[in-house]
């Protein structure tokens, strides 16, 4: 049976005319939904009895199986979420002082095989669907109301796709979520707040322009083509020109900036050389960087960039009017910093060949590719 996150407005309108229903019957739904938390039909008081019968038999709840929960010193909490029998994405709850940012999946895995993401190593099984990737926002967001822990903390104010998996080789269910968190039937955040992260899946990166409020992050990590396409292999695909296009293309038609996301990886992309390039590609455009300290991977031999190294990264960045942050690292103690997320991906490689279009090159391979 269908699950209700799976629907936005528009589409439980469809449903109830399909089902001839009043279409406004979808926004009762939904308020009973999203803003009293409550998913069982017969509980609809204001819905008549033999229709509230009737969606019960059309339409179900999933609740989220939760099979761990850690919680950081540093109040960050991390939970790992099943999607069946044998596999699990994690979402991330990151509580500063007046605000909380989500860090949620979007598939389980991911194909992309980016060199210093635990994600990338754990290999792809498949998609989330809208209601499992809302039900991460749902379920993240009355366990902390419930937590001892957080009974100071704020709620959820900001999305960020930046868990487990490429959201935009997953661009319909995200974008369907994105419709349900901006909707003030749903969860009615700003868009200046759910936040889609790519590695540069171009054509979707122009979708998204044309079809999704989102905010757009993009992890570009390298501003030359030769190194990119050593850690990040969806370069080879997709290169920086094309990259750099499609995000022109969102600029200008949004007239909204992007953040760019720069993991530093000791002595790969970390030098001053790198920085100058990086700088004359986004000087002229609207961007903000955000260097992430590379957090570690078991079995990687990749090393962090040292403060020193970073710091001398950004100054050369401002010193060209580049707005740069270096992001504090969270919750690493419970792994669950950035690129930390494995989850369980037992079957990775089942659809695997679905996406070796994307992925020219052997995946068992990757680990030479950084010499
Ligand atoms: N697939 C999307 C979103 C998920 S990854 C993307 O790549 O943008 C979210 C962010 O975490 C990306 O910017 C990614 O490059 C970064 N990341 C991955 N592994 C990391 C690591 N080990 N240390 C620091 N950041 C990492
Ligand atoms: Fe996938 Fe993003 Fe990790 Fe790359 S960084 S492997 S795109 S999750």
């Amino acid at each position: 049976m269908p699950d209700i996150l799976n629907y936005t407005r528009s589409e439980l309108g469809q449903l109830m005319t399909k089902l001839g229903l009043e279409s406004y019957r979808a926004e009762q739904i939904m308020r009973w939904v999203y803003h009293q938390n409550e998913q069982n039909f017969e509980k609809m008081v204001n819905l008549p009895k033999n229709m509230r019968t009737q969606l019960a038999k059309q339409l179900s709840y999933k609740p989220p199986t939760i099979q761990s929960e850690s919680i950081s010193h540093c109040g960050t909490i991390k939970w790992l979420i099943g999607c069946d029998q044998k596999n699990a994405v994690e979402t991330v709850y990151i509580p500063e002082k007046k605000r909380a940012t989500l860090c949620i999946s979007s598939q389980v895995g991911c194909a992309l095989a980016c060199q210093f993401c635990a994600t990338g190593m754990a290999g792809f099984l498949r998609n989330l669907s809208t209601a499992e990737i809302i039900n991460q926002v749902y379920f993240a967001a009355q366990r902390i109301k419930t937590l001892p822990q957080c009974q100071n903390m704020p709620r959820i104010s900001n999305i960020v796709f930046m868990g487990m998996g490429e959201p935009l080789l997953n661009e319909q269910n995200v974008f369907r979520a994105v419709e349900i968190l901006l909707d003030d039937l749903g969860f009615g955040l700003s868009k200046h707040r759910v936040t889609v992260s790519t590695s540069g899946i171009v054509p979707a990166m122009h979708r998204l322009t044309d079809q999704c409020q989102a905010a757009l992050a993009v992890s570009i990590h390298a501003a030359k083509n030769e190194t990119r396409s050593k850690i990040v292999p969806i370069n080879r695909r997709y290169d920086i020109n094309r990259l750099i296009e499609a995000c022109d293309y969102y600029t200008k038609k949004t007239g909204r900036s992007i953040t760019y996301e720069y993991v530093m990886l000791n002595e790969h992309n970390d030098s001053t050389d790198d920085a100058i390039a990086l700088a004359a590609l986004l000087g002229p455009r609207h961007a903000k960087v955000n260097l992430i300290p590379y957090n570690r991977i078991p079995n990687l031999t990749l090393k962090p960039s040292t403060s020193a190294r970073i710091e001398s990264f950004r100054r050369i960045l401002q010193g060209k009017g580049i707005v740069t942050t270096v992001r504090k690292t969270r919750g690493d103690d419970i792994a669950a910093a950035c690129g930390q997320l494995y989850g369980q991906v037992h079957e990775r490689n089942k659809r695997i060949a679905d996406y070796q279009f994307l992925t020219p090159f052997p995946r068992n391979s990757t680990a030479a590719l950084i010499d």
